[in-house]
C-alpha cells in the first residue's frame, strides 16, 4: 500500500492539554507521526511511503477551500503572527471565551477571532500549526488523488488529525478535516462517497460539514458521547437533515465496550454504506479505541483492529485511509500494521 506522509506534519508541536482543570502534556504530539511510521517497518514491498509532493499548492488549496470557509483559513495561516504582535502574548493562541450563540458580528481583534474558530482549548496556534495542519491535508488529498488514478487503496499519515474540526472551527486537536477533504476531493470522480469513521471519538466536525447532503454518507462508530468527549454530538438520534436525511449515522458504544461491540458497529456500518451504493470510502481511521489508549474509552485489541481492517478490505470498494486519533502508547504502530494486514487480507477475499 502507498503510504503519503510529509516531515512538515512534525512540526506542530503543542506541550499543554488542559485535563479536568489541570495543564498535561498534549497527547497529540510529533512523536504520534514516528510511532505510527515505525509500525510500518520494514517499508519494503508492502508499503511506500512517500511525500505529497506530486500535486500543486494550487489543487490542495482548492481541495481545502471545498470545506472550510475563506475566514477561518484566513484565521488559521495569520493568527498566530497577529497575536505575537499583542502586548504580553504567550506562545500559542488559545481562547479566552467560547461564544455559545455567536452573533452576526466578526470581531477585528485575533482574540476575539480565536474565540470564534477555536471551539475548545485542545487546538492552540503555535508558528507552525497551519504549515502542519495544511501538510496533514496536502497528505489526505494526494492518497485521494492516488485512488482516483485507479490505486485501490492508499493510506494519508495525517497527522494533526482532523474529524473534530468543522467548515469554520478548530476542536479536539484538529484544524483541518482532512477526511471531508479527502471525500470531497473524490467526489469529483465518484457520485458517491462514504466516510466510515472507527476514531473512538465521535466525528462531530465530519458529520456537521456533510449533514444537509446524500452525495456523502457519513457512519461513526466511537464511545457513547453522553459521558465522552465530544459530549454534544454523536448520538444514534443524529440522522441528517434536509437532503441528508437518513444519510448520517452514530453508533454509540458504551465505554470499555470490547472487540466485539466494535466489529458489530463497523458492520453494520458497512451495511448501510452498501445500502447507498457508495462508490468510494474513506476510513477515518483513529486507533485510539485501543484497550492500552491514554484516552482510554474502548478496549478494542490489536487483533481487533486487524479483524477491522479486514472487515473493511472485504467492502471491495477503492478506499482512503486517513489516520485520525491513537496517542502514544508502545502498540500505536503494531495497531496501525495491523489494520492494514487486515485490509489487505480482506481484499483478497471473494465479494
Ligand atoms: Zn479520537
Amino acid at each position: 500500500m502507498q503510504i503519503v506522509f510529509s516531515e512538515a506534519q512534525r512540526a506542530h508541536a503543542p506541550q499543554r492539554f488542559l485535563v479536568r482543570g489541570e495543564w498535561k502534556p498534549c497527547p497529540e504530539k510529533p512523536e504520534r507521526a514516528q510511532l505510527l511510521l515505525d509500525g510500518l517497518q520494514p517499508a519494503g514491498t508492502d508499503f511506500e511511503i512517500m511525500a505529497p509532493n506530486r500535486l500543486s499548492d494550487e489543487v490542495i488549496e482548492s481541495a481545502i477551500a471545498a470545506v472550510h470557509v475563506p475566514r477561518y483559513l484566513a484565521f488559521l495561516k495569520s493568527a498566530h503572527a497577529r497575536w505575537k504582535e499583542l502586548p504580553g502574548s504567550a506562545d500559542l493562541v488559545t481562547p479566552n471565551m467560547h461564544p455559545r450563540n455567536r452573533s452576526d458580528h466578526y470581531p477585528a481583534s485575533v482574540v476575539g477571532q480565536a474565540g470564534y474558530h477555536l471551539q475548545d482549548t485542545a487546538c492552540p496556534i503555535g508558528a507552525d500549526t497551519w504549515t502542519a495542519a495544511y501538510a496533514s491535508a496536502a497528505s489526505a488529498v494526494h492518497a485521494a488523488q492516488l485512488v482516483l488514478d485507479g490505486r485501490d487503496a492508499a493510506y494519508a499519515l495525517c497527522r494533526p488529525p482532523g474529524h473534530h474540526a468543522y467548515a469554520d472551527m478548530a476542536g479536539g486537536f484538529c484544524y483541518l478535516n482532512n477526511s471531508a477533504i479527502a471525500a470531497q476531493y473524490l467526489r469529483r470522480k465518484a457520485k458517491r462517497v462514504a466516510i466510515i469513521d472507527i476514531d473512538v471519538h465521535h466525528g462531530n466536525g465530519t458529520q456537521a460539514i456533510f449533514y444537509d447532503r446524500a452525495d456523502v454518507f457519513t457512519a461513526s462508530v466511537h464511545a457513547d458521547p453522553s459521558s465522552y468527549y465530544p459530549f454534544f454530538y454523536g448520538y444514534a438520534d443524529e440522522t441528517g437533515t434536509g437532503e441528508g436525511l437518513g444519510h448520517n449515522i452514530n453508533v454509540p458504544l458504551a465505554l470499555g465496550s470490547d472487540d466485539a461491540a466494535y466489529h458489530a458497529a463497523i458492520r453494520r456500518i458497512i451495511d448501510e454504506t452498501h445500502k447507498r451504493n457508495a462508490e468510494t470510502v474513506v476510513v477515518a481511521l483513529g486507533l485510539d479505541a485501543f484497550e492500552g489508549d491514554p484516552l482510554a474509552g474502548l478496549k478494542v485489541t490489536t487483533r481487533g483492529f486487524e479483524e477491522a481492517g479486514r472487515l473493511l478490505g472485504a467492502m471491495q470498494l477503492p478506499t482512503v485511509l486517513v489516520q485520525e486519533g491513537g496517542y502514544p502508547a508502545p502498540e500505536l504502530g503494531l495497531n496501525l500494521r495491523a489494520v492494514l494486514d487486515g485490509f489487505a487480507a480482506g481484499r483478497g477475499e471473494a465479494a
